[in-house]
């Protein structure tokens, strides 16, 4: 599988791609620099909009407009109309945390975790955000809250918190939202870097990108074999989604931040959108947020 550049923008932490089946826009976040990009892949041009604050990941809502996890907020932004209205808040007071990574379940909630902004250890918690703005703690003791993704049944959530090396699973019961169960379903080598963001291709397969890991492996969750992997010429590989008409082209952010400033230069592409065409693997569809 050969990667192209999706686009020539550089992020400085790439993060969250998702793809608009609508119209046809790729989005995803630089975190840092809060910032939400899009790529129109009809006319090939690029857009962003401002945040004011990090901003963790972003999912689509059934009303056609983007959440996001914006510092410890859950906003709803609409672009075209340029209004934010926010919807949920987290952890008042601590001001050393922010959102990080996040996914819509298949119920139209918005799963999102936090981290300290320094990397505490164990100061984040993942919660569940409901359409009323309801907040539902469902993890404590976090790190730094990446991953998810579900099954294609639908019965199997799974999460990732970086250091941890691993890709865990729940029993996902989808009408309360409740996980139970956790169990490790793929451990990591010290070899392989840090698992970040991941998707559920419609097999059933796990894609998870590998900070520090310069590639996006591909594993069989049942049994934690790795099936195959994918290199980039850039260390810190943040998430893939899939996307395209026929949700076979794959989509893979990545970060300049974290690399050593005398490794950077051998790094030029740190940063980009990569984009495998016509991957010969197929996706499903995103959950939108009900709202
Ligand atoms: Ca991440």
């Amino acid at each position: 599988m050969q990667w192209q550049l999706a686009t020539d923008h550089i992020s400085v932490l790439g993060e969250g791609p998702l793809w608009s089946p609508s119209d046809k826009k790729l989005y995803w976040v630089d975190i840092t620099s809060g910032i939400i990009n899009w790529l129109d892949t009809s006319s090939n041009e690029h857009g962003q909009f401002k945040t004011g604050d990090y901003t963790g990941t972003i999912a689509l809502t059934s009303s056609g407009k983007l959440i996001a996890a914006v510092g410890r907020n859950v906003e709803l932004i609409d672009i075209a109309g340029n209004s934010v209205n926010i919807i949920a808040s987290v952890e008042p007071g601590l001001d050393n945390n922010r959102f990080n990574d996040g996914k819509c379940d298949p119920e139209g909630r918005l799963w999102v975790g936090t981290m300290a902004r320094s990397g505490i250890e164990g100061a984040g918690s993942l919660y569940m955000i409901g359409p009323d703005g309801s907040v539902q703690t469902k993890k404590k003791n976090v790190t730094c809250s990446n991953g998810m993704g579900w099954s294609p049944d639908r019965k199997t959530m799974y999460y990732i918190d970086t250091p941890t090396k691993k890709v865990v699973a729940f029993d996902y019961e989808a009408g309360a939202g409740e996980i139970t169960n956790e169990r490790v379903v793929v451990s990591l080598e010290k070899e392989d870097g840090f698992p970040d963001g991941m998707c559920v291709d419609a097999e059933g397969m796990i894609w998870v990108a590998m900070w520090e890991g310069w590639s996006v492996k591909r594993f069989n969750p049942v049994t934690g074999k790795k099936l195959f992997q994918i290199d980039f010429p850039v260390a810190n590989i943040t998430c893939c989604c899939f996307g395209g008409d026929n949700l076979t082209d794959l989509y893979i952010t990545s970060a300049r931040e974290g690399i050593a400033k005398d490794a950077l230069p051998g790094q030029p592409l740190a940063g980009s959108l990569f984009i495998i065409k016509n991957s010969g693997y197929k996706g499903s569809p995103s959950f939108s947020f009900k709202g």
